[in-house]
């Protein structure tokens, strides 16, 4: 049968995961990456990999099956999500949970009115642990959902950092308490506060001149991002930070905890160590990028969540090949 073909829409770390994602997957081919930014800037990781101009994708309607949005979820999938999903089905993995309904909305009308399947919020956290997280409740109703994240570096609070009068430069991991999970996989069902479940840890280069103690308050005491948690703040180099903090690490745990009879606990888990957030990200939306064109050749059409794709639609090998191999 033929190949998938995709096409790329903005290239940050998701579209460079995406792209290096359609290369373990020998069902689909990319037609090319689609920039904002002049194409000739961009340098993709496949040298044979094409560059448009994001206005080039109208003239590639007939020759991209599923367009893959990796533009932030912030200020790019709102305005992108929508008018994109007009002219393609779409894969995309926005990540605001408060703002999902009305993404949701604004992404389903214009799918459905030009025939087009739209898969959003697509990836770990929504996404993959929003699965678990049904699955918890719906397999042990009578059981608490529990939700940690990290070790991971959050993108938001090291921005928060940044723009610390003093901070020439710096990283936030959150970490998940050791204590707190093993609480819960004993199936005690603990009631945690926020500070009990995660921690944060900071990595700092201050500027010149700059106070470390004067910083490290300013950091600590940030309402919304700090002040419900225990902070540590380090200071380190610019060759400590280019050396030990480049990558993107991220990952954690969805354990639900539930009571089947008195006397009978039941645990579930499942959890993620990643290298690198925007690779596993990027191969979670590859594998829904199958589920998408699949769902539009049978005519189901509209925004869906990860919620209303069957798994067997996810992967390469045929309904009879999953019966016998993986069942
Ligand atoms: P980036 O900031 O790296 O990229 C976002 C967009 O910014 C790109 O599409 C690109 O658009 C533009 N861009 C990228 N690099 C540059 C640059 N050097 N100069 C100017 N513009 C640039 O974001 P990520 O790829 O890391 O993340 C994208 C989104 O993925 C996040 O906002 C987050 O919401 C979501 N996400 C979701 C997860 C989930 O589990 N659901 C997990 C991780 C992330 P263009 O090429 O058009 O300029």
């Amino acid at each position: 049968s033929k190949q998938i073909r995709i096409g790329i829409a903005g290239y940050g770390n998701l579209g460079r995961g995406v792209e290096a994602a359609i290369a373990k997957n020998p069902d689909m081919t990319l037609v090319g990456i689609f920039t904002r930014r002049a194409p000739a800037d961009l340098v993709p990781l496949g040298p044979r990999t094409s560059v448009y101009a994001m206005g080039a994708l109208a003239e590639h309607q007939q020759a991209i099956d599923v367009l893959i949005l990796c533009g932030g979820s912030k200020d790019d999938l709102p305005a992108q999500g929508p008018q994109l999903a007009a002219m393609f089905n779409t894969v995309d993995s926005f990540d605001t949970h408060a703002r999902i309904p009305e993404y949701f909305a604004a992404v389903d009308e214009p799918a459905r009115a030009n025939g087009k399947t739209a898969l959003i919020s697509i990836g770990w956290d929504p996404g993959m642990f929003s699965i678990n997280r049904l699955y918890g409740e719906a397999l042990l109703p009578d059981g608490v959902t529990y939700t940690f994240w990290g070790k991971g570096l959050s993108q938001g609070h090291s921005d928060a950092v940044r723009r610390v009068p003093g901070v020439k430069a710096g990283v936030q991991y959150t970490l998940p308490s050791p204590e707190a999970i093993e609480r819960v996989r004993s199936g005690a069902r603990p009631e945690l506060s926020t500070r009990e479940k995660h921690t944060r840890e900071c990595f700092v280069v201050l500027a010149e001149g700059a106070d470390a103690a004067t910083v490290e308050q300013a950091i600590v005491g940030m309402p919304n991002y700090f002040t419900d948690y225990d902070t540590t703040v380090n200071f380190i180099s610019e060759d400590e930070l280019r050396r030990d903090h480049q990558r993107m690490p991220h990952g954690g745990f969805v354990i639900r905890s539930g009571n089947t009879s008195e006397p009978h606990a039941q645990v579930i888990e499942y959890s993620l160590q990643l290298e690198s957030n925007p690779e596993f990200t990027a191969s979670v939306l590859v594998a829904y990028a199958r589920a998408a064109y699949r769902l539009n050749q049978q005519g189901q059409i509209g925004a869906k969540t990860a919620f209303d794709v069957a798994p067997g639609l996810l992967s390469p090998k045929s309904p009879e090949q999953l019966r016998a191999e993986l069942l």
